[in-house]
């Protein structure tokens, strides 16, 4: 009988079809010590469907804290008693500030990220300003994650030039409820519909290490799939004081670089961004998790943790001998309908505009 990474490579580099389940199972059930073998496939996977480009995304905490959701990881959550900023939406001046800061370092995607169920109107409003100004004055591509969308809603975003919607499923439908009570994992798959049916493209992706099992975590990965994102942010827990989730242990970067390269294989064509928890996790083995199958960093400060510093991860990237990628994908990496951003565990200071995911 073959070995498992040898039938996934043929499959996805010769036959150039999607993995079933019981070839991907195969493939976790392997032993950790396997774990070099796994990676240098879901790299080869990484450069035979997307290429050596990383992208670059900033993100910008717009409005944060005092949302009434319950999200387990979440220190945004009203319901937790958290150290975490609140404020109303920032002034434009701020926004742009942080957008023209996007610039400087060279990312090319600019996020603008609302602590909210969903935008009511003046808050759409405000997003839809913002949006135009960030064009106007940045040229940069420009993606919303402002939770629950009504049809009409999401129109209105794309209507004004927002590119990517992000909305996150977050785990897989089982954990889910587990995870979130005020609302359910279908109301977050009809959301990503509606953004894709509005024109936009989709970013869709979550939180590891909550707790999940292996084989949950794949599920998930295949659920993402299912949705045929143009991107997927892979949020690796990082339990912030206050919320549910406090005590919940860290993954082992071992484990980090698995599910990272797992995901990969199932999501072959799809941009794999490593978003929050990636410090705290990978520790020394970040530079591993862009050679296990991720190609996006969320740069500078996340939703409420503090990044590192954006000359370092370039010089990362300078060093693994990876370029920026010049623009978004186009979703051109899509193929074979195998192709999902988690919100992040936490919201930046006002005193540092940019965050990531
Ligand atoms: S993850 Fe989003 S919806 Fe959930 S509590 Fe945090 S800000 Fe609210």
């Amino acid at each position: 009988m073959s070995h498992p990474l040898a039938v996934a490579e043929a499959a996805l580099l010769e036959e150039r079809r999607p993995l079933t389940r019981p070839e991907v199972d195969a493939i976790a059930a392997l032993s950790l010590d396997e774990l070099p073998d796994l990676i240098a496939l879901a790299h080869k996977v990484r450069l035979a469907y997307c290429g050596p480009e990383v992208e670059l995304e900033s993100l910008i905490n717009a409005k944060s804290g005092a949302c009434p959701e319950d999200c387990a990881f979440c220190s945004q959550s009203v319901r937790y008693a958290t150290d975490v900023d609140v404020y109303a939406f920032l002034d434009l001046d701020e926004v742009l500030e942080a957008a023209h800061a996007t610039k400087a370092v060279g990312a090319t995607q600019f996020c603008i990220v609302v602590a909210v169920r969903g935008p009511e109107e003046r808050l759409l409003r405000k997003v839809i300003d913002a949006v135009h100004a960030v064009h106007d004055q940045t040229g940069l591509e420009v993606a919303c994650s402002l939770g629950i969308l009504t049809p009409e809603q999401a129109t209105r975003l794309a209507d004004a030039g927002v590119r990517r919607y992000n909305h996150n499923l977050e785990a897989c439908r089982e954990v889910f409820p587990q995870i979130c009570t005020t609302h359910t994992y279908d109301d977050r798959v009809e959301t990503a519909r509606i953004a894709m049916d509005a024109g936009m493209e989709l970013c869709c992706g979550g939180i590891i290490g909550m707790g999940e099992t292996l084989s949950q975590r794949i599920d998930f990965a295949f659920e993402l799939a299912a949705l045929a994102p143009c991107e997927v942010p892979l949020n690796l827990l990082d339990p912030r004081p206050g919320t549910p989730l406090e005590d919940q242990g860290v993954l082992s970067p071992r484990e980090a670089l698995q599910a990272i390269a797992l995901f990969r294989l199932i999501l072959p064509g799809t941009w794999l961004r490593l978003a929050g928890g990636r410090e705290r996790v990978l520790g020394e083995l970040q530079a591993m998790g862009l050679v296990a199958g991720a190609n996006g960093l969320i740069v500078g400060n996340y939703l409420t943790t503090t990044g590192r510093s954006p000359d370092d991860d370039k010089a990362m990237l300078d060093a693994l001998g990876m370029p920026v990628a010049e623009g978004p994908g186009e979703g051109r990496f899509v193929v074979d309908g195998t192709g999902a951003h988690a919100r992040p565990a936490q919201a930046p200071k006002r005193s540092i505009p940019v965050t990531s995911r």
